[in-house]
């Protein structure tokens, strides 16, 4: 091959002096460029704030790189990698600008398993890089811990937190996010109040303040409401409305599910009640319609209107939502529904923080871009038992991080 053409490599490879491509071969399925060095070259000292510019070479170690596709050839990179003799830090391994120390990979090819693992599962992205996938998590996990290292969450003020389970019921992990940014920041395995103690000193350990955290959103269960009580002191809980509704159209459920042995009629119309009104088609409308006449006199239906009256809190005006609130209560109490009874029982527990929506208007709904996010990391783990595996892909795909890209594979994170 010219000169040209390996002055071309050079450039592709974005090598600068005294690195250069110095023989290129391609035997029909894999290409190999030798990267290497003239005689007589010297380094600068790998150590940190070293002024030497010019050390002498100790000696070097052939070393290998897997490089991106040449087509769909794999392409390797080889060099000879230098140590070299500072007068004052002594013998030490220089860093190349193609590699991180360490990896078999080079930086574009890390850079585009990221790219692809954000898209696909790790088990995909390991068959069509045609690598063994521990290396492939490898890779994800270095630049996930080594970006995480470098956040900053000092500015974090709203933290919303929910819990997802890996395996329907299963294998629970606690993802706690930044309201303000939409951004995870945290997961964690597990989804005790212990969750919250972890969060609290992972916030400490990038800058942050859990004594700075003025809102919290999360569901009313008690290990959120401990964790934040202890961890988060100054926190003011709103309590998740997309959580209330869901516990509210349970206890309808409850009571259809009862009454359906007397009423054949409420028979398979389960997701009639269920379902959000817009999204029934207009037969499943008028069936819904039918059912609710006064006349059918259905204590499904009293249950839906119960719902549908307390869904209209949060579109009532702040200063009189408290007192909505309170009457809602007092007339659902007397609705002879025990589901709905026992919801007014759990509204009264937790009064404050059902109100506080009113002045915080945070709701976990906020989160639902990064609810997707994790459902589709889900996704991506699968078939891996670890949850720290599943951990790693939302943070790679949730955390916002700033990750090497095939534009910039060395973020500042790796210089
Ligand atoms: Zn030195």
């Amino acid at each position: 091959m010219g000169e040209v053409e390996l002055g071309l490599f050079t450039a592709a490879l974005g090598l600068s002096a005294p690195w250069r491509v110095t023989r290129t071969e391609f035997d029909g399925t894999q290409l190999d460029l030798w990267l290497d060095f003239p005689r007589g070259s010297r380094f600068p000292c790998p150590a940190k704030d070293c002024v030497q510019g010019a050390c002498a070479l100790h000696d070097t170690a052939d070393k290998t790189w897997r490089h991106m596709d040449f087509f769909q050839h794999k392409a390797f990179l080889h060099a000879r990698l230098p140590r070299v003799r500072c007068p004052e830090h002594g013998v030490g391994q220089i860093e190349v600008s193609w590699a991180r120390p360490g990896s078999g990979f080079s930086m574009l090819f890390e850079a585009m398993l990221l790219i692809l693992a954000k898209a696909m599962p790790v088990a995909k992205v390991a068959e069509s890089a045609r690598e063994h996938d521990t290396r492939i998590w490898r890779v994800l996990e270095h630049h996930v811990r080594a970006a995480r290292d470098q956040e900053d969450f000092s500015a974090v003020r709203k933290v919303g937190m929910d819990e997802t389970s890996a395996r329907k019921g299963h294998d629970y992990v606690s993802i706690f996010a930044d309201m303000e940014l939409g951004r995870v920041l945290f997961a964690t395995e597990g989804r005790d109040s212990a969750t919250v103690a972890r969060f609290a000193t992972d916030l400490t350990a990038h800058g942050g303040d859990p004594d700075s955290v003025t809102d919290t959103s999360s569901d009313m269960s008690t290990a959120f409401i401990s964790g934040i009580g202890a961890h988060l002191p100054n926190a003011t809980m709103t309590f998740d409305r997309f959580h209330l509704a869901a516990k509210l159209s349970e206890a309808v459920d409850q009571v259809r599910r009862a009454e359906v042995t007397t009423r054949p009629e409420l028979k398979h119309t389960r997701w009639l009640w269920l379902k959000n009104h817009a999204r029934l088609s207009a037969k499943q409308q008028g069936e819904l319609h039918r059912l609710m006449r006064p006349s059918a006199t259905l204590a499904t239906a009293r249950a839906l209107r119960w719902r549908e009256d307390f869904q209209a809190f949060y579109d009532q005006d702040p200063s009189y939502a408290p007192e909505y609130l309170r009457r809602w209560c007092s007339g659902a109490k007397r609705s002879r529904l025990k589901p709905i009874k026992d919801f007014v029982a759990l509204v009264e527990r937790h009064r404050e923080g059902i109100l506080a929506w009113h002045e915080s208007h945070l709701a976990n709904g906020l989160l639902e871009g990064i609810n997707s996010l994790v459902q589709a990391a889900k996704a991506r783990a699968r078939g891996y038992r670890n949850k720290n595996k599943m951990i790693t892909i939302i943070y790679l795909t949730a955390a916002k991080l700033t990750l090497p890209t095939l534009t910039n594979p060395t973020p500042a994170y790796m210089t």
